[in-house]
């Protein structure tokens, strides 16, 4: 049987027959793929736990559309600092789930793959306050998917967005906006315009604050996912 290798990820299963499963792939050439693994139930399947969700793995193949078949697994990184703490593994469930409602077959994904896997990896590795790694990952994901957010200036009149003058955000626009210009309801501090650059690249200020950039964030999430995620109504009640 011949088979091609791609750079997966995990996203999900569900049993099929007596002894199959039906994995839903991330993977980095194709997007989200269906494929079935036969035997994987029975006793002591190897197979069946280095296909584990959330698992990296280097995986072969075969066929295509709905007849998709992996032929063999190798695990690159099964993520488990992540799997030993609840609050990471929510939010990596939540990055899944986004996955899971966006991304179809034959997209290219590339991208948006190494961004997740970038974000799996730094939870994993780090202390790092989870709420920033949530927020990079919906920042950077909503930009490859083309819903850029203009942070930089004032969508109204173009003005550079500036500590020394007052500014909002306004959900029409996907940006912000002079207080000149519009009335935004959401008026955005210092703060958390620098938290809006430290996702855009990386610079440090002195005082981030994220509840406001978290709020603007899920709500162009929860637009393009076209339903509520249940993920991240698990995550805001904790
Ligand atoms: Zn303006």
């Amino acid at each position: 049987m011949v088979s091609s290798n791609f750079d997966a990820l995990v996203l999900k299963n569900i049993n099929f027959k007596d002894s199959d499963k039906i994995y839903s792939l991330f993977v980095r050439e194709l997007g989200k793929v269906s494929c079935k693994a036969k035997g994987v139930r029975k006793f002591s399947s190897k197979r069946m736990s280095s296909l584990d969700t959330l698992n990296f793995l280097r995986v072969g193949i075969y066929g295509s559309g709905d007849l998709r078949l992996i032929t063999e697994t190798k695990v690159i990184h099964s993520f488990n600092n992540i799997k030993n703490n609840l609050s990471k593994l929510k939010t990596s469930y939540y990055f899944l789930e986004i996955i899971n409602k966006t991304i179809y077959e034959d997209s290219d994904t590339s991208k948006i793959f190494d961004l997740l896997l970038k974000c799996l990896k730094r939870l994993e590795e780090t202390n790092y306050s989870d709420t920033r790694i949530e927020n990079f990952f919906e920042y950077h994901f909503l930009k490859l998917m083309g819903y850029s957010l203009n942070i930089s200036n004032c969508g109204i009149c173009n003005k550079e967005v500036t500590t020394n003058a007052s500014f909002g955000f306004k959900f029409d626009n996907a940006g912000v906006v002079c207080l000149n210009c519009s009335n935004s309801l959401l008026i955005l501090s210092t703060a958390d315009l620098d938290a809006f650059m430290f996702l855009e690249n990386g610079r440090k200020a002195e005082n981030l604050d994220f509840k406001k950039v978290d709020e603007i964030l899920k709500y162009y999430i929860t637009e393009i996912s076209g339903s509520s995620l249940k993920s991240q109504k698990f995550l805001s009640i904790s």
